[in-house]
């Protein structure tokens, strides 16, 4: 943009980490007349929608829709498999595993944390031991995020899974895939996910306002005894309507027609395609991060997160100051440090549609952004995720066989 204009010349750069912005085929779709919400052709488009998510979240049980953000299906999941009092472990990874924790407390129900650093994701061997302690059983919930969004750190789900089967325990197993789910792979039946809470407007591409839960015949189950109170989430209703392509109340109708589209892209894509390039984007970011000699607050590569990356600043740099700066000067948006390390860092978000040119765009303005601030950094991190994504393109790989 001109140097002192006041008006924000071409597109806006978002990179938060959700929401992220709409293709155009999104939008479009969305852009129809709407439609009677009980006719023949709803029931069409619910069904495409409902067969269609299965396909993302790799479950062959229903998944409920809800015309909610990501937090109502949080809440959903709770409700509808849970009891007043009972206990309910979760692993603290950052912002959104404590507000999660705090739902819980709100709705009656008894977290209980494995803290760490803010800097990994959640340790399976730490599940386990907690587990084995619990030899009442006691414990009926384990509730983890596969992508903590606040801290750029992916835990793994199987490695999850595999604790709390050797610790030889009951409790459901929750998972929040909302900042993961059809950016990193993810599968709900194969890993023994019991509920699996996503969201529409991080990977799905989608705009905010619906979200998902995915359910084990095991959660389903614990449905039937669960008595915190429930009406707008309890999954019965829903699923029982959802058989014939309807829903018990009036469901975001242009929402759905997004949807159907945006999973029609994802598989034009595929999911293994876009996995993919979005682990090369974020390998990518790091790189350029590095570079610069910044920080990655995820600090152990193992929990890299394929969707947001979290930067630190060095010491005496304020992370707010640096992003109001950015968006001032350079039409950028990044997302907000939390907790322990609030002002500490910014998190640029590269998920959902974004390619290649999108992401060099992003690092080269945070690159003049680190220049205009002041913030001693060095030079060629864009210059680094380019080397990396020309060394790692399909493109480079084919010329070099012929
Ligand atoms: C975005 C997000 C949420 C909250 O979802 P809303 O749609 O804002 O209600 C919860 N968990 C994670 C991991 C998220 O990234």
């Amino acid at each position: 943009m001109a140097q002192n204009s006041t008006r924000p010349v071409g597109r806006h750069f978002l990179q938060i980490p959700g929401p992220s912005p709409l293709p155009d085929r999104v939008m479009r779709a969305i852009d129809n007349p709407i439609i009677d919400h009980r006719g023949p052709e709803f029931a069409k488009l619910a069904k495409r929608c409902f067969d269609g998510i299965k396909t993302i979240f790799k479950t062959t049980n229903p998944v409920i829709i809800y015309t909610a953000t990501g937090t109502g299906a949080w809440e959903a999941a709770l409700v509808n498999t849970l009891s007043p009092g009972d206990r309910v472990l979760m692993a603290e990874t950052g912002q959104f595993s404590s507000l999660w924790k705090k739902m819980a407390e709100n709705l009656g129900l008894k977290p209980e944390f494995i803290p760490t650093d803010w800097r990994t994701g959640a340790d399976p061997s730490a599940v386990e031991a907690y587990l084995r302690k619990d030899t009442n059983k006691e414990i009926k919930a384990v509730c983890v995020l596969h992508n903590e969004t606040s801290t750029g750190c992916l835990t793994s789900i199987k490695d999850i899974r595999k604790a709390i089967d050797a610790a030889g325990h009951p409790a459901l197993l929750m998972v929040d895939t909302i900042s993961s789910l059809a950016s990193a792979d993810y599968r709900h039946d194969e890993w023994g996910v019991d509920v699996s809470v996503g969201g529409a407007q991080k990977g799905l591409m989608l705009p905010p306002g619906m979200s998902f839960n995915a359910v084990s015949d095991k959660a389903l189950a614990a449905n039937k005894t669960a008595k915190l109170p429930k009406s707008f989430f309890s999954w019965q209703e829903m699923i029982n309507m959802g058989k014939q392509g309807f829903f018990p109340y009036t469901p975001a109708t242009q929402m759905l027609y997004g949807l159907a589209v945006g999973i029609d892209m994802l598989h034009e894509e595929g999911l293994d395609n876009v996995f993919a390039r979005h682990d090369r984007l974020g390998e990518a970011t790091r790189r350029a991060a590095r570079a610069w000699g910044l920080d990655i607050l995820c600090k152990d590569p193992k929990f890299h997160s394929p969707t947001i990356t979290a930067v630190l600043l060095p010491e005496g740099h304020n992370a707010d100051q640096f992003r109001s700066l950015a968006l001032e000067h350079f039409n950028i948006s990044y997302g907000a440090s939390f907790g322990p390390y609030a002002g500490k860092y910014f998190r640029i978000g590269h998920l959902g549609d974004i390619n290649e040119g999108t992401l060099i765009g992003a690092l080269g303005i945070t690159e003049m952004a680190l220049g205009v601030a002041g913030i001693p950094h060095k030079k060629g991190g864009v210059q680094a995720a380019m080397d990396y994504l020309v060394s790692t393109h399909t493109g480079a790989k084919r010329a070099a066989a012929e």
